[in-house]
């Protein structure tokens, strides 16, 4: 798969000064159809138009003196090999893959994942504020499997960590409030299982439930409470799920398979 975003370089000789209509710091944006927003932005040190692939359209570096008309004529040239990798970009987001762009990489519960291309040698992860920032080293390939790998190992660190503070006291506040008593609560990383629920009452909750909102997330909880009551999925048990939720539980249920199905996690 290909890495992104990617760069279209011009011929120095290519690039004439011509009198410009962007100011030095000035950014100009136009909506097209096909590529989307496509921004200009005037850089003093570049050497060439370059072309980057975004989220939602295209970023088009300039140098100095060239104004945004080459841009655009140098962007309608390459539109067909642009649309192209434009789909290739998309469909490698959708494969769960943690790309640099304007837009976060990923949103959790308690944070954002951003992931920035830097001159280093080695993979860096800093939690800042509410974001988590992935620092690669610019020699590495987004799109191998082995460094992909490596970066959701990283974020699931966090994920975890971020389960481990949030959903127990959750599960808690649940519990007081519907009258449930349980023995205890574990975090574990199952993808497949949100939650169970042992006949001694020992909750587990998987740490995928920050890639949830946060109500989804309780009907798991409220699901695994009302196990320490009624160990199936027998007609009381919904009736029981129904009193907690306000009627919802088979509706919630539906929503949830749905995002288990988006789920971007590998
Ligand atoms: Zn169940």
């Amino acid at each position: 798969m290909e890495d992104a975003p990617f760069f279209l370089f011009l011929q120095s000789e290519w690039v004439r000064p011509i009198p410009c209509f962007l100011t030095a710091t000035g950014m100009d944006t136009l909506t097209d159809p096909q590529l989307g927003t496509i921004s200009f932005v005037r850089r003093a040190r570049a050497r060439r138009i370059v072309v980057r692939i975004q989220a939602d359209g295209l970023r088009v570096t300039l140098p100095p003196l060239v104004p945004a008309a080459e841009g655009l004529r140098f962007v309608r040239e390459h539109e067909d090999e642009i649309a192209r990798k434009q789909d290739r970009v998309r469909s490698s987001r959708q494969a769960g893959l943690l790309l640099p762009g304007d837009a976060p990489a990923l949103h959790t519960r308690t944070f954002d994942v951003r992931v920035a291309v830097e001159a280093r040698a080695n993979l860096f992860f800093r939690m800042q504020g509410d974001t988590l920032y992935i620092y690669v080293p610019g020699t590495a390939d987004l799109a191998s499997p082995a460094l992909q790998r490596k970066l959701w190992d990283g974020v699931a660190y966090f994920l975890r960590q971020e389960a481990h503070r949030v959903l127990p006291p959750r599960l808690h506040e649940l519990a007081t409030a519907h009258g449930f008593g349980y023995r205890g609560v574990k975090i574990q990383s199952s993808r497949t299982r949100w939650g169970s629920c042992s006949a001694r009452g020992d909750i587990n909750l998987s740490y995928h439930l920050m890639l949830v909102p946060p109500h989804l997330a309780d009907y798991v909880m409220l699901h695994e409470l009302c196990h320490t009551r009624e160990m199936n999925h027998s007609p009381r048990f919904w009736q029981l799920m129904d009193s907690v939720t306000g009627g919802r539980a088979k509706a919630l249920r539906t929503e949830l398979k749905a995002y288990a199905q988006a789920l971007p996690a590998p």
